[in-house]
C-alpha cells in the first residue's frame, strides 16, 4: 500500500490564527514539543458535515494543556472556528480532525516556563465504511508487555504525546506476533485499555464490564456508550477488572474516536464471540453519530 505521507498533502490547516497551505505548516526541529513530549492533541471524528462531540473534544484539549502546565491560548468559540475553517477550507464531509498544541523553540531544556504555545488543526477525510458483517468478526489483541502508569507517575488523564510511545511499542509487537492491537494492563495489573481506545467486556448475563478510569484517559467514545448501553436498559458496571476474569467473559469490544465500537474476537489466549450486544452497540453508537 503506498501512503501519501501527512506533510505532502494538498489543502490547508490552520495554525496560530489562520489557515496556511498545508505544506507550508511547519515548526522547527528544535522545538520542545518534539524533544521533550510537551505536546497534547484531540482526535475528533466529522459525521455528514459536523463533528460528533466537538466541543467535549475541545475541553479535553484545554485541560490536557492545563495538566502538562500550561494554558490553551485561544477560547473554545475560537477552536470551534478554526476547526470550521479547516472543515470548509477541505471541503470536509465525513473525516477525522487533529487539533493540537505543542511548546516553541524559545527555551530547549526541561524548563520551559518561557515557551510560546503553538495551536494548530488539520482535517482529512476518513469515510467510516460502515461494514456491521465485516466489523462483526472482531479484532485480535495481544497482551502488552508495558503497563499503563500509575496517576503519580505521569499526567494519565491528559491526552498527551509522551503517553503514547508505550502504546507504538505494545502495538508494534503486536502487530509482529499477528495481532491487530494490544490489551494494555495498568500498573496495578488491572485490565485497562487498548493502545488507543477503551475496553469493554460482557458477561454470560449479558451485564456489561469496563475498567474504572483511574490511570487511562476516560474516552468520549466509553462515556457515550455507557450512556447508550444503560438507556437501553443494559446494566454497566465500571470496576477493576483481574486479567482472569476474561475467561467467563462472552463478548468484547473496543470504543473511541476512531475504533467507533469495534467487536474484539481474541485476548491473547480468550476467545470472545461478538454478538447481541456487540451489534447493539455497534449499530446505535452509527445512528448515534449520524443524528446529529
Ligand atoms: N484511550 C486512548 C489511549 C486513546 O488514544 C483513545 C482515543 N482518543 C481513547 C482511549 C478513546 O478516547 P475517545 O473515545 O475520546 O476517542
Amino acid at each position: 500500500m503506498s501512503l501519501l505521507p501527512f506533510d505532502q498533502r494538498d489543502g490547508s490547516l490552520w495554525m496560530n490564527g489562520a489557515l496556511v497551505p498545508w505544506r507550508d505548516a511547519k515548526t522547527h526541529t528544535l522545538s520542545h514539543g518534539l524533544h521533550y513530549a510537551s505536546m497534547v492533541f484531540e482526535g475528533e471524528r466529522l459525521y455528514d458535515g459536523k463533528i460528533f462531540k466537538g466541543r467535549e473534544h475541545t475541553e479535553r484539549l484545554r485541560e490536557s494543556c492545563r495538566l502538562l502546565d500550561f494554558d490553551l491560548p485561544i477560547s473554545d468559540d475560537e477552536m470551534d472556528a478554526a476547526k470550521q475553517a479547516v472543515i470548509t477550507a477541505n471541503n470536509i464531509v465525513d473525516g477525522y480532525v487533529r487539533a493540537f498544541c505543542w511548546r516553541g523553540s524559545e527555551m530547549m531544556a526541561i524548563s520551559a516556563q518561557q515557551t510560546k504555545i503553538h495551536v494548530a488543526v488539520a482535517a482529512w477525510e476518513w469515510p467510516s465504511y460502515f461494514d456491521p458483517e465485516t466489523k462483526m468478526k472482531g479484532i485480535t489483541l495481544d497482551i502488552a508487555k508495558w503497563r499503563r502508569p500509575s496517576p503519580d507517575s505521569a499526567p494519565v488523564h491528559a491526552k498527551a504525546a509522551g503517553l503514547y510511545m508505550i502504546c507504538t511499542l505494545s502495538k508494534h509487537e503486536a502487530e509482529r506476533k499477528g495481532f491487530q492491537d494490544a490489551l494494555m494492563l495498568d500498573y496495578r495489573g488491572y485490565v485497562a485499555e487498548a493502545t488507543g481506545a477503551n475496553v469493554f467486556f460482557v458477561d454470560a448475563a449479558g451485564t456489561i464490564h469496563t475498567p474504572l478510569a483511574d490511570c487511562f484517559l476516560n474516552g468520549i467514545t466509553r462515556r457515550t456508550v455507557i450512556d447508550l448501553a444503560r438507556s437501553q436498559g443494559l446494566d454497566v458496571i465500571e470496576r477493576h477488572i483481574q486479567p482472569d476474569e476474561m475467561a467467563s467473559m462472552t463478548e468484547c469490544f473496543l470504543t473511541g474516536t476512531a475504533a467507533e465500537v469495534t467487536p474484539v474476537s481474541k485476548i491473547g489466549e480468550h476467545s470472545f464471540t461478538p454478538a447481541d450486544v456487540c451489534r447493539r452497540m455497534v449499530d446505535s453508537y452509527s445512528d448515534l453519530v449520524r443524528a446529529g
